[in-house]
């Protein structure tokens, strides 16, 4: 597949950062389809910075980005941080030069540019912490902004902002999903569906019988409950939460080695969207369907792990179908 030469430039930012951790870093995120393919189309660019103080739960630590700590995990309180990371774009080889306009999941982000952080917990020797995604506005313009993946898991977080995924693991506490694709706009395109309609899922051509499974039954499904449901039982994009009261066992629903054949679809559609291959955010996903689709499944045949349907820790099988 053409990536058309130009790479997706991308900024990792990290707190006390030695080389090791690059390397992990980069080995836990370029393993898993499609990503390794993607590799070159990637610019790492790695900011070591000391701190005084590590990160802890006591407060303001006074660390190089001032990053704060609640019940084990990150918070968004990232003024301090948001100042020094588009400060650091002035040095940037690559810095954000476009950005997506318009709604949903995408608006405002800079197509070029994702910052990484990394978070030592000295306790385990190692970058650590219940991890988040989110973005930074541009103090000199509300308009542009950079996704921003922290702390753990660390590949997680990163498609969480690389490719616009959301979390696939059920919270009872949330509502149904309110954006959907639209149709006017590649700004909803994820994931996660409001409705376990076949017809009406992003991922029907991946279900039984569709154009790119014609084999496997009870595999690709609608998977969830109130208004949020995505295709597979497990992927990386999954987790527990709240999966134990509909998927039994104990509810630990992510594989760290794949992403399911929706989101493995979403990445690289995503990245052809980064590098400009898709020049229209409006048309992009038609064009996609129209055009790269068919060869993305001759590059990543559909996949389906030996046993179907899938099943919880408990080994009992479980599998939510579409409906008609
Ligand atoms: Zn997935």
């Amino acid at each position: 597949m053409d990536t058309g030469g130009k790479p997706v430039a991308m900024a990792r930012v990290e707190l006390e950062a030695v080389s090791l951790y690059t390397y992990s870093w980069y080995r836990s995120v370029f393993v898993f389809a499609p990503m390794l393919f993607f590799r070159e189309c990637f610019v790492i660019w790695r900011y070591p910075v000391a701190s005084n103080e590590h990160v802890n739960s006591n407060g303001v630590a006074d660390t190089w980005f001032r990053l704060q700590l609640s019940g084990g995990g990150m918070i968004s309180e990232l003024g301090v941080a948001t100042e020094k990371i588009w400060g650091l774009m002035d040095d940037f080889p690559f810095p954000p030069e476009q950005f997506y306009s318009g709604r949903g999941l995408t608006a405002g982000r800079a197509k070029n540019v994702i910052a990484q952080m990394l978070v030592f917990d000295p306790s385990r020797d190692k970058a650590w912490f219940s991890g988040i995604a989110t973005a930074i506005r541009n103090p000199d313009n509300n308009q542009q902004l950079i996704g921003i993946a922290m702390a753990q898991d660390q590949q997680h977080e990163f498609m969480h902002v690389l490719a616009h995924l959301l979390d696939e693991y059920h919270e009872t506490d949330l509502g149904p999903l309110q954006s959907t694709l639209d149709g006017s706009s590649t700004g909803y395109l994820t994931n996660v569906a409001p409705t376990n309609t076949c017809d009406a899922l992003p991922w029907k051509h991946l279900v039984y019988g569709g154009t790119y499974n014609p084999e496997v039954d009870s595999l690709v499904g609608a998977f969830g409950a109130n208004g949020r449901f995505h295709p597979e039982s497990y992927c990386l994009m999954n987790g527990s939460h709240d999966n134990r009261e509909f998927f039994g066992g104990n509810g630990q629903l992510r594989v760290y080695d794949r992403l399911c054949n929706f989101c493995r679809e979403l990445t690289a559609f995503w990245i052809y969207e980064r590098l400009g291959v898709l020049e229209n955010d409006v048309t992009s996903w038609a064009d996609w369907i129209a055009g790269y689709r068919a060869p993305f499944y001759d590059e990543f045949p559909f996949y389906a792990p030996e046993k179907v349907p899938q099943e919880n820790s408990d080994r009992q099988p479980k599998w939510f179908p579409c409906a008609d």
